[in-house]
């Protein structure tokens, strides 16, 4: 049986790109696996009027089922209206979705927003793909979110040697040709805790730490530039707070040289053209970093709740800190 979006209360991200372009910020997709991040999430949204896309991705419809993910999805909305959120602005997306049939699926299933990631294809099938992709979702009312060029790192079951820029002289074809609602690009982030090898660092001086290379704002610009107010997405882009790192390795971690994008790079994209920033990384860190803490503290705790609350409790800081300092998200969806 096929089930709309509307009917579970999620919303599309068609509107609320249009306005997250005009008004000079971006609106956070966290990814989800399980019941403490999928509540720190809804809280953290709640608590300051951020919309939010809940991202589902191949991994966690393989850790989680992808029929429980949804009926946790739907039940946040609910969740989020017990907390005081009269209309929550919540999407349920498929990240990486890599087959029209995956994407199907969640269509068919209540997501109101898929992604196809063609980017490994040759362009003319990724073309081809994403237009089919298009041309179902759309019947039903649900956008697309589609991607040209390559981003490197380990993302689940998404994973690339080096990353290669997206080519703005592509974009304006691409776009047309697709009728995708919004497109992620590559312009130097990365997935995962390790976004850049040393060797594409250097180091800060004082406090010996990794310092990335930055973000390639001049293909950024020149996508701009083909298509004005056009939603654009960036992929991996966890900061990889260093406090985290430091908490886990003192903690019986091993972490060594884990690196993401400063925040003050994310700040800048969130008030361009990009208008979806995923973060999937930092919130796993929080986690660990919370959980070691915990059982280094307390060798004797074992009911999962002891350790788990602080766990959601560190994500849900994590997540309003990205909304409130980085996305500039909050208070646009009272
Ligand atoms: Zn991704």
């Amino acid at each position: 049986m096929k089930v709309s979006f509307k009917d579970l209360g999620l919303v599309n991200t068609r509107e609320m790109f249009a306005k997250a372009v005009k008004g000079g910020y971006a609106i956070p997709a966290f990814n989800f696996n399980n019941m403490e991040q999928l509540q720190a999430i809804i809280q953290a949204a709640t608590e300051t009027k951020s919309p939010v896309i809940l991202q589902v991705s191949k991994g966690a419809r393989n850790y989680a089922n992808q029929t429980l993910l949804r009926y946790m999805a739907q039940g946040a909305v609910e969740y989020a209206k017990e907390l005081g959120w009269k209309k929550p602005q919540i999407v349920l997306h498929l990240d990486h979705g890599d087959s029209y049939e995956v994407c199907k699926s969640c269509v068919d299933f209540g997501f109101s927003s898929v992604m196809i990631d063609g980017s490994a294809l040759p362009y003319d099938e990724n073309v081809k793909l994403t237009r089919k992709v298009v041309n179902y979702a759309h019947k039903f009312d649900v956008t697309v979110e589609a991607e040209l060029g390559v981003l490197a790192g380990v993302e689940d079951e998404v994973s690339a040697e080096v990353s290669h820029y997206t080519k703005p002289e592509e974009v304006i074809d691409f776009v047309k040709k697709t009728k995708c609602d919004s497109l992620a690009i590559s312009i130097g982030t990365s997935h995962g805790a390790y976004k850049f090898k040393p060797e594409q660092c250097t180091r800060d001086p004082k406090t010996g730490r990794l310092v990335p290379p930055p973000l390639a704002f001049d293909v950024l610009k020149a996508i701009e530039k083909k298509l004005p107010g056009f939603p654009i997405v960036l992929h991996g882009s966890s900061s990889v707070p260093q406090e985290y790192v430091d908490i886990i390795n003192a903690n019986g971690g091993k972490l060594p040289d884990a690196v993401g994008i400063p925040e003050e790079q994310l700040r800048k994209a969130a008030k361009s053209a990009v208008c979806k920033i995923n973060i999937d990384s930092d919130s796993r860190l929080a986690m660990t970093a919370a959980i070691r803490k915990h059982f280094n503290e307390f060798p004797g705790h074992f009911d999962p709740r002891q350790y788990l609350k602080p766990a959601r409790e560190e994500m849900k800081k994590m997540y309003i800190e990205k909304i409130v300092n980085v996305l500039g998200s909050n208070g646009k969806a009272r």
